[in-house]
């Protein structure tokens, strides 16, 4: 039997990159994936065809991580849609390159309210839905831990309050048998950070594989930490990253 029949997933900004990759992968293991998407409708709707092939639900909202109310909305609808959540992904951030001298006011705030307000509230209104023995999944980064790229200073703060957060809320849940863990890419070739490039060569000449990482490799190990077998992790803070922080 697949490892995660009958389960449900909620994963945040999964209309491309990563997160959809996350989800068409959990549907691959037998759960019924809900998923949000900020503007790009048709691109959620082949993700929901995707899970629909794997034999799963699959419902997609829009939602902007940024928005609280759209948020608790969505986590709502999810639930109503496809039954109480054992599985949360928060997937959906944000960067805004920049020399931080020159960063804006605006711009320090959207980063801030996606990569960090959005993860606070999305968990909030998932875990009153949440199951006994759920798994909490955030999607930080290598650079929450280990900083190797200027132009990234308010991203980096973020990832680092992600980290900081998985770690303090793993203490809270606990007595529900919840799990919460920070899942840390490093460079993955998608629109946010595609391989091809100047801004690449650095980041590729940073790893110890000499590449950029492929969605399905952090798919890979979101998987593993949604299923049974992670059942004594929490807290942990675990890096996809070729070995750039290595
Ligand atoms: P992409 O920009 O390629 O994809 C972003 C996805 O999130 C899309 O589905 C997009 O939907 C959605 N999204 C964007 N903004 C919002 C928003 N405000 N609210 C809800 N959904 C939103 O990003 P990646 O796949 O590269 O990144 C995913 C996560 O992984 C992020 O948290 C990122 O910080 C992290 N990460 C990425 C790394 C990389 O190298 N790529 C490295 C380390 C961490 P739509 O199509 O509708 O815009």
């Amino acid at each position: 039997m697949p490892k995660l029949k009958g389960k449900v997933a909620l994963v945040t900004g999964a209309s491309r990159g990563i997160g959809a990759a996350i989800a068409k992968r959990l549907s691959a293991d037998g759960a019924n994936v809900a998923i949000t998407y900020a503007k790009d409708a048709a691109a959620a709707d082949v993700v929901v065809k995707a899970i629909e092939a794997n034999g799963c639900k699959a419902i997609a909202i829009q939602a902007d991580a940024a928005d609280a109310a759209a948020i608790s909305s969505a986590v709502e609808k999810a639930v109503a849609t496809l039954g109480p959540l054992d599985i949360l992904v928060n997937n959906a951030g944000t960067a805004i390159p920049k020399k931080f001298e020159d960063t804006t006011l605006e711009e320090l705030d959207r980063v801030i309210n996606i990569n960090v307000r959005g993860v606070f509230v999305t968990t909030q209104a998932a875990l009153k839905h949440m199951n006994d023995k759920g798994r909490i999944i955030n999607i930080g980064s290598s650079v929450g831990e280990r900083m190797m790229t200027p132009g990234l200073v308010p991203y980096s703060a973020t990832k680092g309050a992600v980290k900081m957060f998985t770690q303090g809320l793993s203490r809270e849940v606990g007595n529900r048998g919840i799990t919460v863990n920070n899942v840390q890419p490093g460079p993955i070739d998608t629109d946010l950070n595609p391989a091809a490039g100047d801004w690449a060569t650095p980041q590729i000449a940073a790893t110890a594989l000499g590449r950029y990482g492929h969605v399905d490799e952090v798919a890979a190990l979101v998987a593993f930490v949604a299923s049974p077998e992670s059942s004594y992790i929490t807290g942990a803070n675990l890096t996809v990253d070729g070995g750039t922080n290595a």
